[in-house]
């Protein structure tokens, strides 16, 4: 049996809707998903107005973190939805995100990729988690560049002419957020941070678990990582890192996977 514990959806900046990965998953033949949209808790709300049968869908979320020159991003399981210290949270972060896309949208016009605001919002469609693929892709449809890894390296990434932050929490504001919220706070990807020493700070910081299992982690960073979860007795967790992006991997739910027992220990009666 398998699982997959880190999804995202149309709610943020995945190509698929809530329902559509239900349906995906399903055919997948997973046991539990775990919708982790980044900054958002849109994407859990709407599946709770279908009828969920035959699968586990567990509520989490990605929060970005503020931390200079590294993307942090810290999972949480099992949050509680209706927390309102999380909901007034998530509106702070999505007016920053809005804000901070209507500035790219002037920076890279300035630099001479002219697009229209309404245009990123009708790509965006229904997410209100604004983000950088949202902006890539009008700029895409343009003509200006033919991938989004082609738009980042040029304009959106870290370090390139178009990159503007957005309000977010400290890595340890939002494991805060998570434990406030019921959930459990887990360290996204660390081998997308690769500074073994900025992790065990994490760690430091309150973090419950850490994604060993990723599409981009070596064999080497898997086998590093598990030593450390065991050193500090972390919970192992994984996912795929789903956005439904053509010619980014996993291109379909099911083609990178857990196993389903690692979901199983996120509930809190494991705890
Ligand atoms: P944001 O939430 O606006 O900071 O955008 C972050 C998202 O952009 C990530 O979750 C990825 O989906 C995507 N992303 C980040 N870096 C790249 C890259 N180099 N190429 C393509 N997509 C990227
Ligand atoms: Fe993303
Ligand atoms: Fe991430
Ligand atoms: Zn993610």
């Amino acid at each position: 049996m398998t699982a997959d514990l880190h999804i995202h959806t149309t709610a943020s900046d995945g190509r698929l809707s809530p329902r559509e990965i239900y349906y995906q998953a399903k055919l997948a033949n997973l046991k539990s998903i775990a919708i982790t949209d980044h900054d958002t808790i849109q994407g859990v709300l709407d599946l709770r107005s279908f009828t969920i049968s035959g699968i586990h869908i567990i509520p989490g979320i990605e929060l970005n973190t503020d931390i200079t020159d590294y993307e942090v991003h810290i999972l949480g399981y099992n949050i509680d939805v209706t927390s309102s210290q999380l909901i007034t949270e998530l509106d702070k972060l999505a007016k920053g995100r809005t804000s901070r896309a209507q500035k790219i949208v002037d920076r890279v016009t300035d630099l001479g990729f002219p697009i229209e605001y309404n245009r990123v919002l009708q790509i965006a469609a229904t997410s209100k988690s604004l983000g950088r693929p949202h902006i890539a892709r009008a700029l895409i449809e343009k003509g200006y560049f033919s991938t989004m890894s082609e738009v980042f390296n040029s304009l959106l990434a870290r370090n390139a002419p178009a990159y503007v932050p957005h309000y977010k929490l400290a890595p340890e504001e939002a494991i805060r957020l998570i434990e406030i919220a019921g959930g459990i706070p887990v360290l996204a990807h660390p081998g997308l941070i690769g500074n073994n020493a900025l992790i065990i700070e994490l760690i430091r910081s309150g973090l419950r678990g850490l994604e060993i299992y990723h599409p981009k982690h070596t064999e080497l960073q898997i086998k590093e990582y598990l030593a450390l979860a065991n050193e500090y007795r972390l919970k192992v967790t994984g996912g795929s890192d789903f956005h439904g992006i053509p010619g980014r991997f996993p291109e379909q739910l099911g083609q990178f996977t857990v196993p389903a027992y690692l979901a199983d220990k996120l509930s809190v009666s494991h705890a």
